[in-house]
């Protein structure tokens, strides 16, 4: 394990770091801190309680001359109040010894209050994109000296609806910047995200530490296709008295919606779905009726289960294998929790065994393999997503060159240009109104 000492960090980060009691780097800090101080872009899977903070400030901080000039070269965005807070909390702890000025900015604050704040310069930004975005339009804030932009709790951001505010933010910052984001879990949303505005990020990816694996019983089972993996599915679920409390994982809100419409057929009532497109109160509903045992299967993307205190599950079925080890390890986690014995069942198509195979080297264990139950018909059906044509991304491995990539590597895709003329479009009208103006509720 590296030491603190191996980073060749300045003296004053050595005196804070002792002062914080922080013996070693963790893991997510050893790995990130070379990759940062390259100038790569980097992607970051790891959550809270990792030490990812200070994995991205250290290096932040290292490179961070004295400077009075009035504009900020550092942007942290979160998705959340309570984390600027806590983010600008840890910064004031790291650069202790260091003459910075930070400036924490978010909404539900008066905007004068931050029009003066700013208006005192900073070298560090840190804030929710919304007020970021005000701030920017009115002017107050300057983002044309931006070197390094972090995005922390991306998965959270884009399904909180925030992507329209970081398109436009991106766009008016400075091309010539490090893109470094984080996020606990990989999604579709994010991985998407990436490909607009990252330039051949690095990977960085940690293990949740403290997953219980003892009580947690892991067997998989190869299944040919997406068809087949929905029978096993019912078939399985037929033994209700096995079967009392089951999390469902999918990778995405289609494949929610299709195997909860597929389970649906089967059990009716017994069966429930949350992912981001319903709305709050259809979530609500089904998580209270399957907390309440109403409920016997919850079917779920990734990012909408975290957080959620679901209690006592019996087994957590992975209907697809993830790409990041780390979001098997938060899925399997949901269970056998509080000295309860657990259940996990994850299937695999031969196109996933590779990312099997990594979640196992993570593990340092093979998860037993069971032969498919005789009872389950073997599907022909091809799934959308199966259909020739359909070429399968796996970003774990392959990183665009710049050529793949185009020239620049900011300029957009046309759907992306189409939310843009969106964005001009509330620019005007805000500019007309001096606030910003809806077209009518969405919901
Ligand atoms: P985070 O994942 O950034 O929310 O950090 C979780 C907690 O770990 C925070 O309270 C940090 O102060 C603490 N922490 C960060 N780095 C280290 C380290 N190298 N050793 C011990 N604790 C750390």
């Amino acid at each position: 394990m590296e030491l603190f000492e191996d980073f060749k960090i300045n003296k004053q980060l050595h005196y804070a770091i002792e002062d914080l009691g922080f013996k070693k780097p963790t893991p997510i800090q050893s790995k990130s801190f070379p990759v940062i101080m390259s100038g790569r872009d980097v992607v970051g899977i790891a959550q809270t309680g990792t030490g990812k903070t200070f994995a991205y400030m250290l290096p932040i901080l290292q490179n961070l001359k004295f400077s009075k000039q009035k504009h900020p070269r550092v942007l942290v965005m979160v998705p959340t109040r309570e984390l600027v807070l806590q983010v600008e909390e840890e910064i004031g702890k790291f650069a202790k010894y260091l003459n910075l000025r930070v400036a924490a900015v978010y909404g539900g604050v008066n905007m004068n209050t931050h029009h003066l704040l700013v208006a005192q310069g900073c070298d560090i930004v840190v804030a929710t994109p919304g007020r970021l975005y005000d701030l920017t339009l009115s002017r107050a804030l300057r983002l044309k000296e931006i070197k390094q932009l972090v995005i922390d709790e991306v998965d959270v951001m884009l399904d909180l609806g925030f992507r329209f505010q970081l398109t436009n933010i991106l766009e008016i910052l400075p091309p010539q910047r490090q893109n470094i984001m984080f996020s606990a879990t990989m999604t579709d949303d994010v991985d998407l995200f990436i490909q607009d505005f990252f330039k051949s990020p690095e990977n960085i990816s940690v293990a949740v530490s403290g997953t219980p694996l003892d009580n947690i019983d892991q067997v998989c089972y190869s299944v040919p296709n997406f068809y087949t993996k929905v029978n096993l599915l019912q078939y399985l679920l037929k033994d209700k008295q096995q079967f009392q409390k089951v999390l469902v994982f999918v990778p995405n809100k289609k494949s929610a919606d299709l195997v909860f419409q597929l389970l649906e057929e089967k059990f009716n009532q017994d069966v429930a779905v949350i992912h981001s497109n319903k709305t709050q109160n259809y979530r609500i509903r089904s998580i209270e009726s399957f907390n309440t045992g109403e409920v016997r299967v919850l079917v779920t993307s990734d990012v909408m289960s975290r957080g959620l205190d679901l209690n006592k599950i019996t087994h957590v079925i992975n209907f697809d294998t993830p790409l990041f080890p780390e979001n098997y390890m938060h899925r399997i986690g949901r269970t056998g929790r509080a000295e309860e014995q657990g259940s996990s069942i994850l299937l695999y198509t031969e196109k996933e065994q590779a990312y099997k195979e990594a979640i196992e080297k993570l593990m340092d264990y093979k998860i037993p393999k069971l032969a498919l139950p005789e009872g389950v018909e073997i599907s022909k059906e091809l799934s959308p997503e199966e259909k020739p044509k359909h070429k399968e991304k796996d970003f774990t491995k392959h990183k665009k060159t710049e050529e793949e990539r185009g020239a620049a590597f900011h300029e957009k895709k046309e759907k992306n240009q189409k939310e843009n003329l969106g964005g001009s479009y509330r620019r005007e009208i805000k500019k007309k109104y001096k606030k910003p103006k809806t077209r009518g509720s969405k919901k």
